[in-house]
């Protein structure tokens, strides 16, 4: 199950939140809807737990449907960014701009989820400064399997 949460923009573009899993009943229809006469589209969706197989197949058409506007991806979740990064085709042409994505602190342990701009390295060169040590915190995992390479 999806939560969306849409907002129309003084420009008239539209910015909407998606939150849950993303299976086989995920179609984005109040989010095409509301896209109706907008140019540009902004999803947010560090709050995508998963993605099923068939939720792929479901983000491809959404993907698809949303035809030649602008779209933008921000701050895909762990769960996304992981999928993206296998399957290039998944988004068609939109942009992904960020990624929220774990790291863990080398020195005290402690972990967190940052906001890193959706680029090769980016795990390195944007990785962020512990809020308990100050030190500077490593990918928790392959980067490789959430980043462009
Ligand atoms: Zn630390």
């Amino acid at each position: 199950m999806v939560k969306t949460e849409i907002r129309k923009e003084a420009d008239g573009s539209v910015f909407a939140t998606v939150v849950g899993k993303i299976d086989e009943h995920f179609d984005g229809k109040e989010i095409l809807q509301a896209a109706d006469s907008a140019r540009k589209v902004s999803l947010k969706m560090d709050g995508v737990r998963s993605i099923s197989s068939l939720g792929v197949r479901a983000l491809e058409v959404f993907m698809n449907a949303l035809g030649d506007r602008q779209v933008v991806l921000e701050e895909i979740s762990a769960a996304m960014a992981n999928q993206v990064t296998m399957i290039p085709n998944l988004l068609g042409s939109a942009t992904v701009k960020s990624a929220r994505l774990p790291f863990v602190c080398p020195s005290c342990g402690a972990e967190g989820a940052h906001s890193v701009p959706y680029e090769s390295g980016a795990g390195t060169t944007h990785a962020p400064k512990c809020e308990q040590c100050g030190k500077k915190m490593e990918f928790d995992g392959f980067s490789e399997e959430y980043l462009p390479r």
